[in-house]
């Protein structure tokens, strides 16, 4: 679904993407993990353009990026992103929130919208909040708001960036749980986390990446249990 060949990135002169080469297919879930200012979050945002690259290709759906005007419009509703801080419109209520992309952008009518809206909310366990802003839910429940917001787009692909590391202890569990159906429903996703447990539940395969490189790529049993350079058994051994 999505390839990057030989993708470079600078920041002025700070070399943050070095030659990544990396492909996720269809249906496939991919954990990204790494020490911070490693460049996990520069990857996520290169595939929905919300960063330009120097060198190199990026290939989704078939179609080389860069996407400008109405085609780049269509890439990021096709590729669905979900952040460490929720991001949601405070001003509108859980299920503007949600139905927003799809009448805007997608010119679907309001009333589809909403019953669309509202079967997402239910598989991520919060209909009954649907008439509330976003201040009024829990970290946990926000976050879930923000999946099902895009997945109301119907993406070809979710980009998780540390969905989780904003949130209580205690409600990591119920956003996680959510992912996992996802997975398991064959979204195709990329997900930075070092939540483990998820990685074991529902990635397949770990991408370790340290200094603007990919340094290992691995299923997440071997990654977890026999990493095989110094610098992930090192980085395991502060998170573990
Ligand atoms: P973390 O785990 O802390 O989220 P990360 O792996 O996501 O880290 P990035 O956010 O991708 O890392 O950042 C990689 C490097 O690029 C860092 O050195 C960061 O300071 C730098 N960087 C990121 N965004 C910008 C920007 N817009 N302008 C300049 N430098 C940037
Ligand atoms: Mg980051």
């Amino acid at each position: 679904l999505v390839r990057l060949e030989n993708v470079n990135k600078h920041f002025g002169t700070l070399h943050v993407l070095k030659n990544i080469n990396l492909t996720v297919s269809r249906g496939e879930v991919l954990v990204v993990i790494g020490p911070s200012g490693g460049g996990k979050s520069t990857l996520c945002r290169t595939i929905n353009r919300l960063e330009t690259i120097n060198d190199g290709q990026i290939v989704f759906d078939g179609k080389v990026l860069p996407a400008e005007g109405k085609a780049l419009a269509k890439l990021r509703s096709e590729v669905g992103m979900v952040f460490q801080s929720f991001n949601l419109f405070a001003h509108k209520t859980i299920r503007e929130n949600v139905t927003l992309g799809p009448t805007k952008v997608r010119g679907l009518a309001k009333d589809a919208a909403d019953k669309r809206a509202m079967e997402l909310l239910d598989r991520v366990g919060i209909a009954a909040q649907a008439d509330k802003y976003p201040a009024q839910l829990s970290g946990g429940q926000q976050q879930r708001v923000a999946i099902a917001r895009a997945l109301a787009m119907d993406p070809k692909m979710i980009l998780f960036d540390e969905p989780t590391s904003a949130l209580d202890p205690e409600m990591v569990q119920e956003v996680l749980d959510v992912m996992v159906g996802l997975a398991r429903d064959g979204m195709t996703m990329m997900v930075v986390t070092h939540e483990m447990g998820f990685a074991r539940r529902a990635a397949n395969r770990v991408v370790f990446m340290a200094d603007g490189q990919i340094v290992e790529e691995n299923t997440p049993d071997e990654f977890f249990t026999n990493a095989q350079t110094d610098r992930a058994r090192d980085f395991l051994s502060k998170i573990l």
